[in-house]
């Protein structure tokens, strides 16, 4: 899964550290350059999944908008060279802060989620003398069939505006003169591994555009959001997402407009396969029934195992020694800090190396300094090989 000559890099680093491969990156972001290009969609990478340097400018590069959700995610990605026309901006909360500078650059489009917050957009675009491009996050009481922590399109979520709100919403945008009414915007949740999701969700973006259709508003746009699934399981398997499959199930089902055009904003489908967690091994501790390989890196280097009840696979990178059961574990004082429990690993050593994998997306960016450890680092590919 990570080539053998990485792995030879690896022995001279300080661990913990994230390893990214950005050749499997690029030929993710091929893949869906190919697939999405058919039908003419755009797609924004969603920033929040890994902001490391390298991973942008990979992304940037290769032609991609952003998809943020912070003022400061906003003038990065814009610094690394993604033009502002190709940043959408969303948020339950964005600050009057956080909105001039995107006023200031000039986005492609403010993605509202409330109407106090398309009247703040409204005042704050009057004082720049400014016109802000709005799309209305619409909460389409989709089941996006996750966890229930990255579910975001139900209706008790504290996302988006729900049906019911529509008129009220539809005489705000109408009053209000500093701001055009662009799209609309969608974000039904996150490892969405059920196509069939995808597949309401366009019957249902159908039946809404009618509505705002039927109330004099013309859409440019539409915006799915992101959400589309990776395998944890399998990753040596499936390291490149189905992405024709996906934008398959969306074209077959969603209606556009004559001249709309349709965006996504991935984040977890184009880089989680890329990203691993390398970690050495401190100590192996033998309890009753269990066998504990304690590790130096921990839930603050990596959540999702604590956070989601995540299972990431686990492989040794330098021991090919018959395998035992593990519960591969952390040095943090919490007993949440277990990576996984009961896993079949060649048997290792104190100053083995392991690597946990799938850990491109929403790993690294969660990371804290918890219990005071340092912060971890990452390497890529291309500086190991140069
Ligand atoms: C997080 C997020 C995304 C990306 O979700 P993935 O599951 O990583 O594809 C897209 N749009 C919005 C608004 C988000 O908050």
């Amino acid at each position: 899964m990570i080539q053998p000559k990485y792995i030879n890099h690896f022995k001279a680093l300080e661990t913990p550290f994230y390893f990214y491969d950005l050749e499997l990156l690029r030929e993710t972001l091929q893949a869906v350059k190919a697939e999405s290009s058919k039908y003419g969609y755009h797609v924004h990478y969603a920033l929040k999944a890994n902001n490391d340097e390298a991973v942008v400018k990979t992304i940037a590069n290769a032609g991609f908008g952003a998809d943020c959700v912070s003022g400061n995610e906003v003038k990065y990605v814009n610094d690394i060279g993604i033009p502002g026309k190709m940043i959408a901006f969303a948020g339950v909360g964005k600050t009057d802060k956080e909105i001039k500078e995107a006023l200031e650059i000039g986005i492609f489009s403010f993605n509202c989620e409330s109407i106090p917050e398309i009247e703040a957009i409204n005042e704050l675009a009057g004082e720049f003398g400014k016109v802000a491009p709005v799309a209305i996050r619409i909460n389409p009481n989709v089941d996006a069939k996750t966890h229930k922590y990255i579910t975001t399109g139900l209706s008790d979520n504290k996302f988006g505006i729900n049906h019911w709100d529509f008129d009220k919403v539809g005489r705000a945008l109408k009053s209000l003169p500093n701001i055009k009414l662009t799209g609309i915007h969608f974000h039904v949740g996150s490892q969405i591994t059920d196509i069939s999701v995808f597949e309401k969700l366009s019957l249902k973006v159908n039946k809404i555009q009618d509505w705002f259709s039927n109330n004099g508003f013309e859409l440019e746009h539409i915006n799915l959001g992101g959400g589309l699934g990776i395998d944890y399981k399998n990753p040596q398997e499936n390291m490149i997402p189905d992405f024709s499959r996906y934008f398959k199930a969306v074209h077959d089902n969603i209606i556009l407009k004559p001249n709309q055009q349709l965006h996504f904003e991935l984040g977890r489908s184009l880089v989680a396969q890329c990203g691993h967690l390398v970690t050495k091994v401190i100590f192996l501790k033998k309890g009753v029934e269990k066998q504990f390989l304690i590790v130096d890196a921990g839930m603050n280097d990596l959540i999702r195992p604590s956070l989601y009840q995540a299972l990431h696979e686990i492989s040794s990178l330098t021991s090919n020694k018959q395998e035992e059961k593990y519960d591969v574990v952390g040095p943090i004082c919490e007993s949440a800090d277990v990576f996984r429990k009961d896993i079949m690993l060649p048997a290792v050593d104190r100053g083995d190396l392991i690597a946990i994998h799938s850990a491109g997306a929403y790993c690294q960016v969660m990371a804290s300094t918890y219990n005071m450890r340092n912060l971890i680092k990452s390497f890529n590919s291309d500086e190991l090989s140069r």
